[in-house]
């Protein structure tokens, strides 16, 4: 089964009236005495629910789904602490599903989404690919690069901001991009990590994955606080992120309009880090790889970045 959101025709409108018939069967067996049988209807009816609910929903998008079922785990515990009268389990309910809210909330944020899109949008299907490639797809050529030359510009710069993303994770290059920034620090090049709060997959993805490749806390600068730094940046690595560094998000007819980036594109020199020219996330297209200032390092992040240590160490 592949992450792809499942969807088919009438699908919101099956999914209304099948929670209309549930809630429905739900107040009939509230009023009257219960039977057994619409309990075993009402229980199969809310699993076939549960299930329809979710398939439309992208592989990506999971975090903030799972995020919202915990929440909805702690409501019905609380609830059924009312129903039994038990103030510990009333409590703990109503902390699991505010937390869980409270996290839904912050993510949908980051993403500039409502949760409604994120329930319904069924964000990663081919429409949206489609309507952005119309909206503004670039049709440029891109400069590539080799990890010799990026690494001399790298060792000769005086700021560099890494930009971690998805890729990273993917490639597991966190422990290999530290000790990229230790070789950098060592020739007296200043190093900062941008952390945008919703690269990689999980809220505090990147966070987590340099705190385990022992990057100190202090070297990491949340959106805020980095973005006014990039126009006196001599080199952006931007190391397997891409949505969360596309300008297309300052144009309103884009998929991802609104979304907060981290304004790359204003640093001096970028080196895009990536295995090939395709899109991340949100599937579309990104404006940076054609920039003037853009420079392509393809290949896998980690053998990248290894390579940019080993050619930084010697150089001169
Ligand atoms: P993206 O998904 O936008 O891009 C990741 C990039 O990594 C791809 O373009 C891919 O390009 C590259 N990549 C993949 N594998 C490797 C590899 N081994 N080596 C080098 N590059 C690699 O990631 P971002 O972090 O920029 O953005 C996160 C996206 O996820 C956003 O759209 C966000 O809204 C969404 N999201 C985030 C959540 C969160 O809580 N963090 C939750 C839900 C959604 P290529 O294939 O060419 O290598």
């Amino acid at each position: 089964m592949t992450g792809a959101p499942i969807t088919y025709p009438l699908q919101k409108t099956a999914n209304l009236l099948l929670f209309l018939v549930v809630l429905g069967l739900g107040v009939q067996q509230a009023v009257t005495a219960p039977t057994a049988n619409v309990l075993l209807i009402i229980t199969i009816l809310s699993l076939v629910l549960g299930v329809t609910l979710v398939i439309p929903i992208g592989g990506a998008d999971m975090p903030v789904v799972i995020s919202l079922l915990n929440s909805y785990s702690g409501i019905a515990g609380s609830l059924a602490g009312f129903v039994i009268g038990n103030m510990a389990l009333i409590i703990s309910g109503a902390l699991v599903g505010a937390s869980g809210l409270i996290l839904t909330n912050i993510m949908c944020k980051a993403m500039n989404r409502s949760l409604a899109n994120v329930a319904f949008g069924a964000f990663g299907t081919g429409g949206q690919v489609a309507a952005v490639a119309g909206a503004g797809a670039v049709a440029a050529p891109v400069r590539s690069v080799s990890a010799e030359d990026a690494a001399t510009i790298l060792a000769y710069a005086r700021k560099v901001v890494i930009v971690p993303g998805y890729g990273l994770a993917v490639a597991q290059a966190q422990h290999v991009v530290r000790e990229l920034a230790d070789a950098l620090e060592k020739r007296g090049v200043e190093v900062k990590f941008a952390i945008h709060p919703v690269a990689g997959r999980m809220p505090g993805h990147m966070n987590v994955l340099l705190a385990e490749a022992d990057v100190p806390y202090t070297k990491l600068y949340d959106l805020d606080d980095i973005n006014p730094e990039f126009d006196r940046t001599d080199v952006a690595v931007i190391v397997g992120a891409n949505d969360v560094v596309n300008p297309s998000a300052r144009r309103p007819d884009s998929v991802i309009a609104g979304m907060p980036i981290l304004d790359v594109d204003k640093a001096h020199t970028i080196i895009f880090m990536k295995r090939s020219m395709r899109p991340g996330f949100a599937g579309i297209d990104n404006e940076l790889f054609y920039n003037e200032k853009t420079l392509m390092l393809f290949g896998d992040a980690k053998d990248m970045a290894s390579e940019l240590v080993k050619a930084v160490r010697h150089a001169a």
